[in-house]
């Protein structure tokens, strides 16, 4: 199958669930995660008629983007990676929106960067939900986290975004999904961010805007 096949049969599945579980006619962004991935994938991922991709890797991003990251213009650029901020600057210049903001420091330098670029950036807050996730803020402390972010002009906060735990049996994904659901709704937005290849189905009966597919469309990483 192509990628458009794919990306075709995934936004079927999707609306499948979606009025399986009550949701039919809600909107559901599909993010491809392209981390790992060819450079000629992201031009596949936009002819497939997908308007949002995301990366973990900030030096990846930059020679996949191509200088100042004009290429692929058409496409919303998501960082999905660990937050290093000694590379605020860098995803400010490479990324639209920044899904993984787990602590104060994070967030306080993509502002600076932002501000200093003259921008506003677009921000989740990544929630903690599974014991084999190395990082994300823990739940209960994600509300006083938001207000950090909502203090900071230059960050937009849109949701909440998380990992589900990858091993997990599926009661415990539900689990989990229910916890970033109920983190969601204390923290606002319009964008909750959970669903991978794996788990995308779960995510969407707890609530999910945006599932985050890298290997269901693309295949297995290679680079
Ligand atoms: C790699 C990655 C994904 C995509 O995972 P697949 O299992 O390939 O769909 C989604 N979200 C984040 C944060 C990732 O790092």
């Amino acid at each position: 199958m192509s990628i458009a096949q794919r990306v075709a049969a995934l936004r079927r599945d999707i609306d499948a669930e979606l009025a399986a579980c009550g949701r039919a006619g809600d909107l559901v962004t599909i993010l491809g995660v392209t981390k790992k991935q060819p450079a000629d994938v992201l031009s596949e991922a936009a002819q497939a008629g997908l308007s949002d991709i995301g990366e973990n890797y900030v030096a990846e991003a930059a020679e996949k983007f191509g200088a100042g990251g004009r290429k692929f213009c058409t496409l919303r650029r998501h960082f999905i990676g660990h937050v290093q901020t000694n590379k605020a600057k860098a995803i400010v210049e490479l990324f639209d929106v920044v899904q993984s903001i787990d602590r104060p420091k994070a967030a306080e330098a993509l502002a600076k960067a932002a501000s200093a670029a003259g921008r506003e950036l677009g921000v989740l807050l990544q929630v903690n939900i599974s014991p084999s996730e190395r990082f994300g803020c823990p739940p209960d402390e994600a509300e006083r986290l938001a207000e950090t972010v909502r203090s900071l002009p230059s960050l937009r906060l849109e949701g909440v975004m998380a990992i589900g735990p990858l091993t997990g049996e599926r009661p415990e994904i539900v689990r989990a999904f229910g916890i970033a659901a109920k983190t969601f709704a204390c923290v606002g937005g319009t964008v909750l961010s959970i669903g991978m290849s794996s788990d995308w189905r779960e995510a969407i009966r707890a609530g999910s805007t945006m599932v985050r597919v890298g290997t269901a469309l693309f295949g297995e990483r290679r680079v």
